[in-house]
């Protein structure tokens, strides 16, 4: 069985990563769709203290996808984002983005980094940023102008 991923914020914080999730993310780390890096969106909910992604979108048409570059343009994403939120009543939105790199254990670039900051500088909320790459990930909390890498606990599971 594929298991959800859970990050700690800190304290009892966490981030929740469903494995179906990861599965779709992962899957334009290899073969043909690896050749350029591809992203998208992370849609969930914000509870108490913890953050729980339920879906994310993926490249669309209008998206810029280089060897080492990936541009959401595609006003699709946004869109799916308030789809989630007129459907849920205003509990499932944007809560974070996430995009693949063409190497092993990823590392954000200064670009990722300035991007980032611009996210954040007009979120109230924490914002969760997740770089698939072709071995490992990174996945980092944003929150009040700063980006901190945030670690995956042990899975449990026997
Ligand atoms: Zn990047």
């Amino acid at each position: 069985m594929p298991t959800d991923l859970i990050f700690r914020i800190s304290g009892d914080a966490f981030v929740l990563l469903p494995a179906k999730v990861y599965d779709v993310m992962k899957s334009f780390t290899s073969g043909s769709q690896g050749e350029t890096e591809a992203g998208g969106i992370l849609i969930g909910s914000y509870r108490g203290n913890h953050i729980h992604i339920h879906q994310c979108t993926v490249p669309l048409r209008k998206d810029l996808r280089k060897k080492y570059l990936f541009d959401r343009k595609d006003r699709g994403h946004q869109l799916a984002a308030m789809l989630a939120w007129t459907k849920s009543l205003g509990t499932e939105t944007f809560v974070g983005e996430w995009h693949t790199h063409p190497e092993d254990f990823p590392v954000p670039s200064s670009i990722d980094r300035g991007t980032w900051r611009e996210i954040i500088k007009r979120k109230e909320v924490p914002v969760v940023f997740v770089i698939l790459g072709r071995k490992g990930m990174w996945a980092g909390y944003g929150r009040r102008g700063e980006v901190v890498k945030i670690s995956m606990l042990p899975n449990e599971s026997p």
